[in-house]
């Protein structure tokens, strides 16, 4: 039993999509320091669940707190400055990078905590020089994004979300746009936040990473359908949806 406060609270999550519901009344904590991946077919709702937790999708029913604040209350979302700062809390990493094209490796660091934290020069980039130092990438600090490889760039786009110092880590696929060679490299810097105690919902395919650091969480037709140790969702699972997503992601690895 873990008697701590959840970092991220979820209750009746509901969203749809015109007449398409997506997210089916979802109920979910995720406690300090635990790392949860969440699997489960293409257009079960994982995105749009991690979405829904930082403010990107509204919901129109349920509860999430996150971070000691009501995100959205009855269906409610925060809004305006208290969503903006909410947001700030809450690092996301998307599939597709998303970094700055036209901003060097440090300035796509250096510009969150200086814009929206009021952070001086000198401290801003002390902080991302260190942060890259932890990715393996301070050689790359004046570098371009265009001229990275794809896992530095994740990288890059991890430390850039770990600047504002955020009280949890939503990854959206962060691997599935990398060459083969380059998936290793972006999830040891994902164990690395792991071990140092960062909470994480990570949506991935990378079965052994799950094996390694997470607890699992099965998604189908925008439900949780199964959740637990990593172990007993691999080797017993109890759903039959469960047994085919496994079989068909297993059978390709
Ligand atoms: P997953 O990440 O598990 O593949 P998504 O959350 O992306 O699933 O999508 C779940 C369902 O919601 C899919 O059927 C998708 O087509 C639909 N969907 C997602 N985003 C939108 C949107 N902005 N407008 C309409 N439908 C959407
Ligand atoms: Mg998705």
């Amino acid at each position: 039993m873990n008697s701590a406060q959840p970092i991220v609270s979820i209750r009746e999550l509901t969203k749809s999509f015109g007449t398409h519901r997506v997210l089916n009344g979802i109920d979910f904590d995720i406690q300090p320091s635990q790392v949860v991946v969440v699997i489960g077919p293409s257009g079960s709702g994982k995105s749009t669940f991690l979405r829904c937790c930082n403010g990107l999708e509204q919901p129109e029913r349920g509860t999430i707190d996150i971070c000691g604040h009501c995100l959205v209350d009855h269906g409610t979302m925060l809004k305006d400055r208290a969503l903006n700062a909410l947001r700030t809390e809450v690092g996301m990493v998307f599939q597709s990078f998303n970094l700055f094209p036209h901003l060097s490796v440090l300035h796509n660091i250096t510009v969150g905590p200086r814009m929206l934290r009021g952070a001086s020069k000198a401290d801003a980039e002390a902080a991302a020089l260190a942060l890259l130092r932890k990715v393996g990438l301070e050689h790359k600090a004046h570098a371009m994004p265009a001229s990275l490889s794809g896992g530095q760039k994740q990288r890059v786009a991890i430390a850039r979300a770990l600047a504002m110092q955020p009280c949890v880590m939503l990854f959206d696929e962060p691997t599935s746009a990398l060459d083969p060679e380059l998936v290793g490299e972006v999830l040891q810097v994902m164990k690395l936040l792991a071990s140092e105690g960062m909470t994480m919902l990570v949506v991935t395919h990378e079965m052994g990473f799950a094996k390694e650091v997470a607890d699992v969480v099965v998604m189908d037709d925008g439900e949780i359908v199964e959740a637990g140790p990593p172990a007993q969702i691999f080797s017993t699972p109890t759903q039959p949806r469960t047994r085919s997503f496994l079989q068909a992601v297993l059978s390709r690895a």
